[in-house]
């Protein structure tokens, strides 16, 4: 029978992932590092115009660690629109080389090429990046400080219904079957990447969110798996939910701010990330970040602002989105008092400036002079 052997392959090709999966290695530990490579890839619009202002931020707050070689700040240059086009590549061959000599990513938005754009029809260099680079993390922060919430939540990227999305099969027009795939390397690694964010962070606790009661193959593997990483954690926290009241308690005063971290599979953390960045203020206010075990990519959640450029407001554009993304690459990499340094002189130089993205307001100078002397 024809499903049959459409089964038969879906198993095999994800066997054959598993096997990818176990051969991968393990987390980066970056306090074993004797250096860390930070690359700066600027991008396209006002993308090299706010990743300058965040190098030269970091060159000042990281001048002990750069003195001393522990850090490097890499500047990659190449992917943009232009030299993209150019080469007809998504990521230029050379400029992937570059990239994955470096440890972490501060990437300013890429321009993807949209109908009316007159280009050719290129993918989008973060989806080539994220297959590339294997970064199956998609790591949310969620901050409300006046209701004394601080969630980060651990997305898996690569799996689940999303594994075999477009692979399920119609059996006749009365039936239709789609598949949820969990692997035990996957599951690991998304828990361990979780659960040492959780150590660097102070000890937060950790929440394990599945349906596991209903889904009990792919979600009690995701469950019994994250809590056999936990053993390796004695010091932190952990503890389970469903789904459906995990929605409901994010909406619990003032419970919901007793969670810390948060992991999991890739649909429930879809739909439960939106909801926890509605509670924060919509979803264009989360910032979102992906990584691997090995590499890591931090940037501004917003695009590359095409029209500023076009009518001259460039030297107006705000940095502020990646200066947070490069807040969360600092604590990534465990320099956690350097993070908070960041974000503190953020948070003052904002509070003196009028960012309106054109000249009624203050510069991209003006606001990296602010935040320096803020530090
Ligand atoms: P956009 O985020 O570039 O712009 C939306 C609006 O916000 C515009 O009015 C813009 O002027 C303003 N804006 C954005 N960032 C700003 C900043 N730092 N300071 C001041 N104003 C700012 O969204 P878009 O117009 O939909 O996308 C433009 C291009 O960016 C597209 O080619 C898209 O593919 C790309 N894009 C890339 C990424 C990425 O690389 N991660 C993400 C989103 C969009």
């Amino acid at each position: 029978m024809e499903y049959i052997k459409a089964f038969e392959k879906i198993v095999e090709e994800q066997l054959a992932r598993v096997e990818k999966l176990n051969a991968a290695g393990e987390m980066t530990d970056y306090s074993k590092l004797d250096k860390t490579v930070i690359g700066i890839v600027d991008g396209d619009g006002i993308g090299p115009i706010i990743t300058a202002s965040c190098r030269k931020i970091l060159e000042v707050l990281l001048a002990d660690e750069i003195a001393a070689g522990t850090i490097e700040l890499r500047d990659i240059k190449g992917l943009t629109i232009e030299n993209r086009v150019a080469k007809m590549e998504t990521v230029p061959e050379d400029v992937l080389a570059a990239i994955k000599e470096c440890n972490v990513l501060l990437k300013g938005p890429t321009m993807t090429p949209g109908k009316g754009d007159d280009l050719p029809n290129l993918e989008s260099a973060n989806v080539k990046l994220r297959k590339e680079l294997d970064l199956f993390a998609n790591v949310r922060p969620v901050s409300i400080p006046e209701k004394n919430i601080n969630w980060t939540f651990f997305r898996e990227n690569t799996e689940g219904e999303y594994a075999l999305g477009s692979q399920g099969v119609d059996i006749g027009d009365d039936m239709s079957i789609d598949f949820k795939v969990t692997t035990t390397a996957g599951t690991k690694r998304i828990a361990k990447a979780a659960f040492e964010f959780a150590k660097n962070n102070g000890n937060q606790r950790v929440t394990i969110v599945t349906k596991a009661n209903i889904m009990k193959k792919t979600d009690g593997k995701f469950l019994s798996l994250c809590y056999e990483v936990a053993k390796d954690y004695p010091e932190i926290e952990v503890d389970d939910y469903y789904v459906d009241i995990t929605a409901a308690n994010l909406i619990k005063e003032p419970q919901n701010s007793r969670f810390n971290v948060f992991v999991l599979p890739n649909l429930y953390g879809d739909i439960i990330t939106d909801e926890a960045a509605q509670i924060q203020g919509g979803v264009g206010t989360a910032g979102s970040v992906n990584m691997g075990s090995k590499y890591a990519m931090f940037e501004a959640i917003h695009g590359s602002a095409p029209r500023m450029i076009k009518e001259g407001r460039g030297a107006y554009a705000n940095p502020s989105s990646i200066v947070k993304a490069a807040e969360m690459m600092l604590r990534h990499i465990g320099r956690i008092d350097k993070a908070d340094i960041l974000i503190g002189a953020l948070e003052k130089a904002m509070g003196s400036l009028n960012m309106t993205s054109d000249d009624k307001g203050n510069t991209t100078e003006e606001f990296t002079s602010a935040v320096i002397e803020n530090l």
